[in-house]
């Protein structure tokens, strides 16, 4: 078959019909499989081949399709499917890490991936150290001949830094680490990770995948060895799979995330441009704009500045209250990469928890606000937040 394109893939990729020839892809809402005879259910416990099933926490073929629809969009081998962005996190770094392994991780880290790294890991006998995931150097350093992986953000929340995937690849298979990267603010839409060198790519699907805010999920994406081999014996024996209907809302979600994203990103842009220099601000962060002290990185990992954007009010906290209260298009919330425009207040929500110290190292102030930009007009979510800005 000649190579198609991004599009195609994700409205037809994967697909598996059943008897009927259904056009929209089937729910299969069952945990079982029948066999034939005694015989085949003794052969299929011995080997499954493709598209064979045996029990839904082990595969099912609506979560089949996701899974090659989504290692078609990211260009990988294989996928394996989870119920949440964090049963895909620690399925990823769990089913490969034992006792005494080492591992580098950046600091600035979604809340529940430092805890697994912090808490988890090491209550395990894994020894983890933190670096400052933008800065090269700091990787060279931690990485030591038996550190096993290489894990970060590929874009932090919420404050957008970007870990330069090809420089932290190069120096983490120097000493034979394999990279994990959690990829959500990137979007599967824009990465290149796989051929950046990342070796395994992680995804909330809760967020851009799905999109309209409906259903958890998490996948896995890597080298069928890898991913057959090392990741599903874990997640198949753990009990972190994917349900089937997840599984088809996100398939669902794949057919237009393309032309979301797209949508998202020139939102983005068009608020990153209206909002920039703003006599209310003291900063506007957005990877997509020349002024932004990674354009270049940005351009060339994902050649996009993505969905995301981070605004800092002058005035704290109760500027970016009253900023938040003004909004009338974009809702107060707390997901991402949704169809609908959404604000948070990181400081005394997502960040809530970390110290004073902690938020500060990671430039998390108290006048900061992180927008997930949807797929409204670009033109009245700029007249929102021109408005509340004057209130703010
Ligand atoms: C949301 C998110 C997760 C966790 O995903 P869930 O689907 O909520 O479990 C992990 N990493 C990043 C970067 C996220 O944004």
């Amino acid at each position: 078959m000649t190579q198609r394109g991004k599009r195609t893939n994700l409205v037809h990729g994967g697909t598996r019909r059943s008897q009927w020839n259904e056009v929209s892809e089937a729910i299969f809402l069952t945990q079982g499989f029948v066999y034939d005879t005694a015989e085949q259910a003794e052969a299929r416990f011995l080997k499954t081949g493709p598209d064979e099933f045996i029990y839904a926490r082990y595969g099912n073929p609506t979560v089949a399709m996701f899974e090659e629809r989504m290692a078609l969009l990211e260009g990988a081998e294989d996928g394996f499917a989870c119920a949440s962005g964090m049963a895909a996190v620690n399925g990823a770094l769990c089913s490969m890490l034992k006792a005494g392994d080492h591992v580098v991780a950046a600091r600035a880290l979604f809340g529940s991936c430092l805890y697994i790294l912090e808490d988890i890991l090491t209550r395990y006998g894994v020894e983890v150290t933190f670096v400052d995931g933008t800065d090269l150097e700091q990787w060279q350093a931690a990485l030591r001949p038996d550190t096993k992986v290489a894990f970060f953000e590929s874009m932090a929340n919420p404050t957008l830094e970007l870990v330069d995937i090809e420089g932290v690849s190069r120096l983490a298979h120097a000493v034979g680490a394999l990279v994990v990267v959690d990829n959500v603010f990137s979007t599967p839409v824009y990465s290149k990770a796989i051929s950046q060198g990342a070796d395994i790519v992680v995804y909330s699907t809760t967020k851009h995948v799905d999109g309209q805010g409906r259903c958890l999920g998490g996948v896995i994406l890597g080298r069928t060895e890898h991913i057959r081999g090392v990741v599903e014996p874990y997640m198949k024996h753990t009990g972190g799979s994917m349900s089937p209907f997840n599984a088809w809302v996100m398939l669902k979600g794949l057919e237009t995330i393309e032309l979301r994203v797209r949508a998202q990103s020139e939102g983005a842009l068009a608020i990153a441009n209206a909002t920039e220099g703003h006599a209310k601000l003291t900063r506007m962060i957005y990877p997509g704009v020349e002024s932004h002290a990674q354009y270049d990185l940005a351009q060339r990992q994902l050649g996009n500045g993505g969905t995301m954007l981070a605004l800092e009010l002058k005035g704290g906290k109760e500027a970016a209250f009253r900023f938040l209260n003004a909004l009338e298009i974009i809702v107060i919330s707390n997901n991402l990469g949704d169809a609908k425009s959404i604000a948070t207040h990181p400081a005394t929500t997502t960040h809530q928890r970390l110290s004073d110290e902690q938020r500060a190292g990671l430039g998390i102030s108290d006048g900061l606000v992180r927008l997930s930009v949807g797929i409204e007009d670009p033109a009245d979510l700029v007249a929102d937040i021109m408005s509340a800005l004057d209130v703010a």
